[in-house]
């Protein structure tokens, strides 16, 4: 199933697309039920009955989940190609440990960077003139655990979604620790959708992007350093994870910082990820 939220007639709703993906079947949900916590009010609980059909035309989506309630979790480095890319860049405030992770980074960002597909991620020139794209799957945990073993970690799953894991490269090396250059306002685009665990092979699941109709990801979730049961044992190791966390595994190769010279974006740029089983998340880039 590929839900989404969206809001319609002065409220937040939630919902099934179509096949066609043309029209929407509005969940009939109470409306206290339905918040910023977006699809996340459905874990746990069989498919709503559905009110209506709308055309997607007539709703505004929001981002699956509006505003997680704790930090996104990220895993940075997690493609081969992009973990060499990124080491040459100069920006890679932990290459002093190699190229290629030997265990999981893990970093975060704030849930408020969340932003609905097709908004625009803003550029403060006066912040950051670095500022790149990160196209990601995203992990939608499903179920409480703590030291979740990775054999049982797929069963914590209860879906995925795409991010663009926007970063600002320049403060992401000047602070050392990612949080600040990953966390700026409206830098986590997120959607359009999210899709129920069985619609994702996690060993053969495409991610491309694109730079204004230049293709420049394009790789396979089974190209991951450290796979997805093998980030979510290490993640809840000794932390919690909480049905309703996202964890972003990591981009592949082809981002900004990787091109000589490197290509930012700037105001004016649209930016489309593609995941196969989700669909494609765009976005225009404007000034802040
Ligand atoms: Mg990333």
């Amino acid at each position: 199933m590929k839900c989404v939220a969206f809001d319609w007639q002065g409220a937040i709703h939630l919902g099934a697309l179509d096949a066609d993906g043309a029209t929407v079947q509005r969940f009939d949900l109470p409306s206290d039920v339905v918040s910023e916590a977006g699809v996340t009010a459905l874990i746990g609980t069989d498919p709503p009955p559905v009110a209506e059909t709308l055309p997607l035309a007539e709703v505004s989506l929001r981002a699956p989940i509006p505003r997680p309630s704790r930090n996104v979790f990220c895993v940075g480095k997690n493609y081969h190609e992009h973990a060499h890319e990124f080491a040459k860049s100069g920006f890679d405030s932990s290459a002093a440990k190699g190229a290629v992770p030997t265990a999981p980074i893990v970093f975060s960002k704030v849930p408020e960077c969340v932003i609905a597909p097709g908004a625009a991620v803003a550029i403060d020139a006066s912040v950051s003139t670095a500022i790149d794209y990160e196209a990601e799957l995203a992990v939608i945990i499903g179920k409480d655990g703590r030291n979740i073993r990775p054999e049982d970690a797929l069963s914590h799953v209860w879906g995925y979604t795409i991010v663009n894991d926007v970063t600002a490269r320049d403060l992401q090396g000047k602070h050392s620790q990612w949080l600040i250059g990953k966390s700026q306002d409206t830098f986590c685009p997120m959607g359009p959708c999210a899709v129920t665990a069985d619609e994702i092979d996690l060993s053969d699941t495409t991610v491309r992007c694109w730079i204004n109709g230049e293709l420049r990801q394009e790789s396979n979730t089974n190209l991951l350093i450290f796979d997805v049961p093998t980030i979510i044992a290490a993640i809840s190791n000794g932390v919690t994870l909480r049905a309703g966390d996202v964890i972003a595994t990591g981009t592949p190769a082809g981002v900004g910082i990787g091109f000589d010279p490197p290509k930012y974006l700037v105001p004016g740029d649209r930016v489309k990820i593609e995941i196969g089983g989700i669909g494609v998340l765009e976005h225009p880039v404007e000034a802040a």
